[in-house]
C-alpha cells in the first residue's frame, strides 16, 4: 500500500518509521529538497498548489493524508476527487481558520476563551468591548508556535497590536489564566471507533512546546473523561478518520479548547515509546482501514523537544529509559530538530530521569 502525505517534514518521518513495519510504502510532497521525510520515501519537490506536484503525488496512492495542515483546502479537494484523502478535507478547512474553529467548537458546546473576529482595524473597539483585557490578537490564518499573535495588555494596545500581526483578519481572544495547558489525542478510525490517549500536560515557553507529560500529572477520571468528549464531538461533527489533536486551558475543574489540529501532533510524540500503539501508527492504521490499537500508556512518559540545538546522543542515551529522536535537519534558532522521550514505571522515577536528561539538553542549547 502506497500512503501519499501532504508534508515532508518530521511528522512524516515518523509516520513513514511507524508505517513501514505495517507493509506501506510512502511518498511526500513537500516544498524543501532536504525536507526531512525524504529519508523514508519517496520525496516530490514542489509546492502544495502545483497541479503536476500533487498529481505525482496521488499517483498509484491507495490513501493521501497529511502532516501539515495549512495545505491549501482546494488543492485537498481536488485530489479527493481523484483519491480517498483523509481526515476529510472539511477538517483542514475548520483547522485553519480561527473563526471557523471557535464557531465548531461552540457548535458542539465545547467551552473555549471570549473571543470576537476582527477583520479590520474599524472593529477592534468593538471586540475590545466584548472581550476585555489583557487578551491576545492571533491572525485568523497560518498561525502555529505562537505566530502571528500580539498581546493586548490594555485598550491602547490595539493598534500596535494590529500592526505587529501584519494587518490581517484576526480574532482577539481573552488572554487565559490557566493553571496548566493540556492536550487530548484521539483517533477515529473508518469504522467510526474512537480510541483516546491519556491526556498531556504541555509546558510552552515563547509560544513553542517545550516539554510534555502522560499521563498529565493528578489526571482524573472526570477531566480524561470531559476532554475525550470534546474530541468524539468534533471527529464525529466532521466524520473524521486519523488522529485529531486538541490543545487546552485547564483553569480549576474548568477545561477551555484553545485550538485543535487535523494531524499527529508534537504533544503525542511520547506515545512512540510511551503508549502501546503510538499516535503514528494509529493515524496510518485509521486511514488504511486497519483495526485501531490500544492507546494505554506504558507508565510514565515525558517529551522533551529539542530546539535550536542537538544535545551529544551518548549524553541522552546514558540515561534509562531515555530515547532520542533527531529529524534530520539543520540548526537554526527556534526550530524543532528532535526529541527525547524519557518512559519510567512511576512519576518519581520519571522526574528523576528527567533531570538527568535536562542538562544535555541545555548544554547543547547553550
Ligand atoms: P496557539 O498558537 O494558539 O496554540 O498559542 C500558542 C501558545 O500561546 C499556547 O500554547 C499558550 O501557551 C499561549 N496562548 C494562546 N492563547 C492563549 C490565551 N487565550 N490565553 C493565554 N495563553 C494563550
Amino acid at each position: 500500500m502506497l500512503v501519499g502525505v501532504l508534508g515532508g517534514g518530521q511528522l512524516g518521518r515518523m509516520l513513514a518509521l511507524a508505517g513501514i513495519p505495517l507493509g506501506m510504502r510512502f511518498r511526500f510532497l513537500d516544498p524543501a529538497p532536504e525536507a526531512p521525510a525524504g529519508a523514508v520515501g519517496e520525496l516530490v519537490v514542489g509546492a502544495y498548489d502545483d497541479e503536476g506536484a500533487l498529481k505525482e503525488l496521488a499517483e498509484g496512492a491507495t490513501v493521501l493524508t497529511y502532516e501539515f495542515e495549512n495545505v491549501p483546502v482546494a488543492a485537498a479537494r481536488s485530489l479527493a476527487e481523484r483519491v480517498t484523502v483523509l481526515p476529510p478535507p472539511e477538517a483542514l478547512e475548520a483547522a485553519q481558520d480561527r473563526v471557523a474553529e471557535k464557531r465548531l467548537f461552540a457548535r458542539l458546546g465545547i467551552p473555549a476563551a471570549p473571543w470576537a473576529p476582527v477583520g479590520g482595524p474599524e472593529e477592534l473597539p468593538a471586540a475590545l468591548a466584548a472581550v476585555g483585557a489583557p487578551a491576545l490578537l492571533k491572525t485568523r490564518r497560518l498561525g502555529y508556535d505562537g505566530k502571528g499573535q500580539a498581546p493586548v495588555e490594555r485598550p491602547s494596545d490595539a493598534g500596535s497590536a494590529w500592526e505587529a500581526v501584519g494587518r490581517s483578519p484576526s480574532i482577539l481572544e481573552a488572554r487565559v489564566g490557566f493553571d496548566r495547558e493540556l492536550s487530548v489525542l484521539a483517533v477515529r478510525g473508518r469504522d467510526g471507533e474512537v480510541r483516546a490517549y491519556p491526556l498531556v500536560e504541555n509546558v510552552h515557553r515563547e509560544g513553542i512546546l517545550r516539554v510534555s507529560r502522560a499521563p498529565a500529572p493528578g489526571l482524573t477520571s472526570d477531566l480524561q473523561a470531559r476532554a475525550e468528549g470534546f474530541a468524539r464531538r468534533v471527529l464525529e461533527e466532521l466524520g473524521y478518520v486519523g488522529v485529531l489533536a486538541i490543545e487546552l486551558f485547564q483553569v480549576g475543574e474548568q477545561l477551555l479548547a484553545n485550538e485543535m489540529a487535523p494531524r499527529v501532533h508534537n504533544s503525542g510524540h511520547w506515545t512512540i515509546e510511551g503508549a502501546l500503539t503510538s499516535q503514528f501508527e494509529n493515524h496510518l492504521r485509521a486511514v488504511a482501514g486497519l483495526p485501531l490499537g490500544p492507546t494505554d500508556p506504558r507508565g510514565c512518559s515525558a517529551m522533551v523537544n529539542l530546539i535550536g540545538a542537538t544535545p551529544r546522543p551518548a549524553e541522552v542515551l546514558a540515561v534509562p529509559g531515555a530515547h532520542l529522536h533527531l529529524y534530520g535537519k539543520a540548526p537554526r534558532p527556534g526550530r524543532k530538530l528532535g526529541h527525547v522521550t524519557v518512559v519510567a514505571e512511576d512519576e518519581g522515577t520519571l522526574e528523576a530521569r528527567l533531570a538527568e536528561v535536562r542538562p544535555a539538553v541545555e548544554r547543547a542549547a547553550g
